[in-house]
Formats: C-alpha cells, structure tokens, sequence
C-alpha cells in the first residue's frame, strides 16, 4: 500500500524508490535498502539464512505474487531482467516487499529476530507513546490483525498496555501484519526486565482544583 501511494507521487518525478536506481551498483544489499526507506525504520534486517532455509518460508509462496521472482530480489539474486516488462518488474517490487513484511513477521519471533529487535528498541526506533502520562515510554510495533491487507501498524505501550497510530505518517502506511498480533506481548515475555509493573497513574479530572463526584 505504502508503495503505491508512493509510486502515484513518483510518478513526475524519477522513482528513487526502486533498488536498482537509487543503489545502481553499489554494494548495499537489498534487504538494507530496504530498511532504511522512509517510513521503514521498524523494520529489522532479516538474517539472509533465515531467507534462505526453505522450512522458514513454508505457505508464503501461494500468499505472494511473482514469488520466485521477488524472493530472488530480496535474496539479490541475480536474474535475466529482460524477460519482465517495465509493469511486471514493478509488481515483482511489491510483491517483494509484501514477502520481506511476511517473513519479518515470522522472523522477529525467533530468539535471533527477538534480539534484532531488542537493539532496535533499546535505540528507540519504534517511537514513544503519546500518553502523557506515560512519560515517553518507549513503544514496540504491533499488529492489529495477521492478515496482511487488513490493518495498519500501531505501537503498543508496555506502561499503559494500549496501542496507537505511530507519530510518523510513513510508518503509519506501513502493514500491520509485518509485524503481527504475538511480537510485542512474546517479546516482554522473552525479556522480562523490560516489562513495566509499575501502576499507571490515571488522569484525574478536577474543576477549580476540586475532583469531580461521580454523581
Ligand atoms: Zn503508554
């Protein structure tokens, strides 16, 4: 979705969203070009031997379009261009970001996912949460649905334990199920000494200083 509103924009100018423009021959891998896209920076780098072993990929193949073609991409493998036309070589560019968001999913699951996502929160790459009293508690990533299409992504807040809409309005294009409904909650769990216990103070209303009576 992000990337065809970002195509419509694209359209005048050149497409520096494409891989093969912006990073031309560099050495810059797919995978690292892609997190660092605008609107990207939730995103962790997936291991390429998670990629690679077939076990971890089980189902995608049905869900993703040009499958072959966009796991190649991901993969920066090397491939003949001329038998894709200019409009199919777009679609293999969504359908690779749609199979690098399912296997993120499954990715940041893992031990070795977990921790690539623990530095990321430890930067506070996922933003902080609006509540103020919250207090700018750092926010991780969460789905709403693992449904791809289905729901944007939102960051839950360890304090209060409620989501919301990220600040950016990048990341907020950004689908919910490349992260999933599990990552956030399984995450605390794995790293217990993150988890906020602490009673969250609750707003209170007051008119002249006074409190409001129920009645
Ligand atoms: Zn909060």
């Amino acid at each position: 979705m992000r990337k065809a509103l970002q195509q419509q924009d694209e359209t005048e100018s050149s497409s520096e969203d494409s891989y093969n423009d912006s990073v031309g021959g560099t050495e810059q891998s797919w995978i690292s070009w892609f997190c660092t896209l605008k609107g990207n920076e939730m995103f962790c780098e997936v291991d390429e031997d998670y990629i690679q072993d077939d076990f971890n990929l089980s189902g995608l193949s049905s869900s993703v379009p040009y499958y072959d073609y966009a796991l190649d991409m991901i993969l920066d493998v090397e491939r003949e261009r001329q038998e894709l036309n200019e409009q199919q070589r777009e679609l293999v560019e969504s359908a690779a970001e749609l199979l690098y968001g399912l296997i993120h999913a499954r990715y940041i699951l893992t031990q070795r996912g977990m921790t690539a996502m623990l530095e990321k929160y430890k930067r506070n790459h996922f933003g902080r949460c609006p509540r103020f009293l919250c207090a700018n508690t750092p926010c991780l990533p969460v789905g709403t649905s693992d449904i791809f299409r289905t729901a944007t992504v939102k960051i839950f807040c360890p304090k209060c334990k409620d989501v919301y809409f990220p600040r950016s309005k990048y990341q907020g294009n950004t689908d919910g199920a490349y992260f999933g409904t599990t990552f956030p909650h399984l995450f605390l769990m794995t790293f217990s000494h993150l988890q906020i216990t602490k009673q969250v103070t609750a707003y209170e209303p007051r008119i002249f200083g006074f409190k409001i009576h129920e009645h």
